[in-house]
């Protein structure tokens, strides 16, 4: 079972997964901890050209097929064989965040994504996609308090509010594969909301 972490910045979505780890392993589920962009070595390099800062811009469509090129390989080599296993896939980001950050932030097509997702993902979706909502200026202030947000600083508010509405948006376009959490809340009651019903899903 694939099961995704999103949302925007900080939004404390690592450390809420790793309660949902601790607390899958704890039932016997055999939990395979990923992350997008990267999760392969090659990936992770693709995370890196994608990610950098540098002096050419990066053009949103080049943006765009990066963040698929490191997802072909990311599913192929890590997700499927998994899922194949019998594992819980837990992934930090996936298809939902190229919807939000290069769809609703940077202006992309949504059908043009829709059209990568089916050809490039193999079939692979996520069973359940946990959207962590927060107020993008309190994130930003979180993931300030974390450094390295030069890449971030560039970007407009307007630009993590488009991120936020179209998580919201994709949560509400399929609400039985979605879980929305108020990320706003402590760390301990945010990793509450997800691990009940995450358990719940993988329940035997
Ligand atoms: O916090 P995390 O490791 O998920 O951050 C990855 C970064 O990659 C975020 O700052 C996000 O803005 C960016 N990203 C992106 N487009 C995606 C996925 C991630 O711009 N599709
Ligand atoms: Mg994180």
């Amino acid at each position: 079972m694939l099961i995704v972490a999103d949302g925007g910045e900080g939004a404390g979505k690592t450390t809420a997964m790793n309660a949902l780890e601790a607390a899958l392993r704890a039932e016997g589920h055999t939990v395979v901890r990923t992350r997008e962009p990267g999760g392969t070595a090659l990936a992770e390099e693709i995370r890196g050209l994608a990610l950098s800062i540098r002096d050419e811009v990066l053009d949103p469509q080049a943006e765009l097929l990066l963040m698929f090129a490191s997802r072909a390989q990311h599913v192929a080599n890590v997700i499927r064989p998994a899922l194949a296993r019998g594992a819980v896939v837990l992934c930090d980001r996936f298809t939902s965040s190229t919807f939000a950050y290069q769809g609703a932030g940077r202006g992309l097509s949504r059908e043009r994504i829709a059209l990568l997702a089916e050809h490039f993902q193999g079939g692979v979706t996520p069973a359940l996609t946990v959207v962590f909502d927060i107020d993008p200026a309190i994130g930003m202030a979180r993931a300030r308090g974390r450094g390295a947000l030069d890449r971030l600083e560039s970007e407009r508010m307007d630009f993590f509010e488009r991120v936020r509405a179209d998580y919201l948006r994709q949560a509400s376009e399929d609400p039985a594969r979605h879980l929305v959490v108020d990320a706003s809340r402590s760390p301990e009651r945010v990793a509450a909301a997800v691990i009940e019903p995450v358990l719940e899903r993988c329940a035997p």
